[in-house]
């Protein structure tokens, strides 16, 4: 919920409701307010938080499916069914993301937008793939076998009239070791805006939270990739400029998380097999389990097989707490489903969530060590993440500007759901069911 220091709201709703409003949330994932100051210095992220800007507290766990989610449906993860990045699948090495918009629980923005005859679009925008309700979505989805099975997935997962925009644009898709798609998703979305007009864009830019996990959190690296997507938004707003549309439209920066130092990489599944709760075959890939840590960057999801007994059951969480006891394990912490539901509207199909200690890195995989320090000479995994609880550490950015937002507004500390919420509230529309409210302002 909003922190209301002065309960004035910071956005104006439609007074005339024939009034078009517009609305363009553009998300710089993992960009943060300490970010802000050198933000201000570039020419097109200065445009927008010339507007208003605030901090978003994120929801649990803070990564990016399950707060992009919240952006669209105003709910925390125990609401919306995004509970993590990936899908649990035990034994598999590079699971399925959530990418399949059917896996959301809760109505989102796109549905009610659509309901009242709104054009809703979508550029890379996580959880939207084989959208029921988006006229117009791109979603982000990839395949690691490489670039050609990339194109093909992102095809299928298209909205029929997003199809036609990835047949345009996709030669601006980018491979070196993985998918990169900040100026693919830029040419998608500055076409949509010039082609379709939608009233309702979501797009979503990687490139700053990829900089901060492979090379560090304040690195050279991240300052080209602020001014790469600094770059991108400006093209997307004078797009909309192009267009005649930026009188009637709102936007949005958002972000999903901050980053917090890797110091080591966890294998929780390491420790399982050793102790018998996981089985492997002769070549050592898994042939069954018992329990399962399903990695959530800085947090574990404690997963237990659905047919597992209570003896199990019971051998496995008393394991665990001999892992919080042991200074050498690095588990903060086993936080039980009902805390978590409770104090963070967190909830999934798992017994428990696995805190680590700061900057531990939870890892799927169960070979080699069940731990791996930075100075190790075979540490070469990230060097930045996140998925820690919201309170800890450097907070999400929230900024806004356009017709209903007043010029140098200090938006009150907000909730990533009560970002969705504000953009309901500008475009007149209201969740059925909401865990935040739209923002509200801390001085004009
Ligand atoms: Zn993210």
């Amino acid at each position: 919920m909003s922190q209301t220091l002065q309960a004035a709201p910071a956005t104006r709703a439609p007074s005339d409701p024939g009034e078009n409003r517009r609305l363009v949330v553009i998300s710089v994932d993992a960009m943060s307010v300490v970010d802000v100051p050198f933000a201000r210095t570039l020419p097109n992220l200065s445009r927008v938080l010339a507007g208003g800007w605030g901090s978003a507290e994120a929801i649990y766990p803070t990564v990016t499916y399950p707060n992009h989610t919240s952006q669209t449906t105003a709910r925390t993860a125990a609401g919306h069914g995004i509970y993590a990045n990936e899908i649990v699948q035990p034994g598999v090495r590079r699971p399925d993301w959530f990418w399949d918009a059917r896996a959301i629980t809760s109505p989102t923005l796109f549905d009610l937008a659509a309901a009242k005859g709104l054009t809703t679009a979508s550029v890379g925008w996580p959880v939207t793939g084989w959208s029921p309700s988006i006229d117009i979505a791109v979603p982000e989805i990839w395949d690691p076998a490489g670039l050609d099975q990339t194109r093909a997935v992102l095809r299928d997962a298209a909205s029929e009239r997003g199809r036609a925009y990835v047949d345009r644009h996709a030669g601006e898709i980018g491979w070196d070791t993985k998918h990169r798609f900040g100026r693919f998703n830029t040419a998608v979305a500055v076409d949509m805006i010039g082609s379709d007009r939608p009233d309702v864009l979501f797009v979503h830019l990687v490139d700053v939270d990829s900089a901060r996990h492979t090379t560090g959190r304040f690195t050279p690296e991240v300052r080209e990739a602020f001014e790469r997507v600094d770059g991108w938004i400006g093209e997307i707003l004078d797009a909309l400029g192009a267009a005649g549309l930026a009188e009637d439209t709102n936007v949005a920066v958002v972000s999903d998380h901050g980053h917090v130092e890797v110091g080591r990489c966890f294998r929780a599944n390491h420790l399982l097999v050793q102790e018998g709760l996981i089985r492997l075959d002769e070549q050592g890939e898994v042939a069954s389990w018992d329990a399962w840590v399903h990695g959530c960057g800085l947090t574990g999801q404690l997963h237990l097989h659905p047919e597992a007994g209570q003896s199990t059951r019971e051998r496995v969480l008393a394991l665990v707490e001999t892992w919080v006891e042991d200074p050498e394990i690095p588990v903060a912490a086993l936080l039980g489903r009902e805390v978590m539901r409770e104090e963070y509207g967190y909830d999934g199909p798992f017994v428990g969530v696995l805190e680590g200690t700061s900057g531990t890195n939870f890892q799927n995989l169960w070979e080699g060590r069940s731990l791996y320090g930075r100075f190790d000479p075979d540490y070469t995994f990230l060097l930045s993440q996140h998925g820690h609880l919201p309170e800890q550490d450097i907070q999400a950015v929230f900024a806004m500007v356009g017709p209903d937002i007043a010029d140098g507004v200090r938006f009150a500390r907000c909730t990533v759901p009560d970002e969705a919420a504000t953009f309901a509230h500008l475009l007149g529309l209201e969740f059925p069911e909401a865990d935040g409210e739209p923002v509200t302002r801390v001085r004009a």
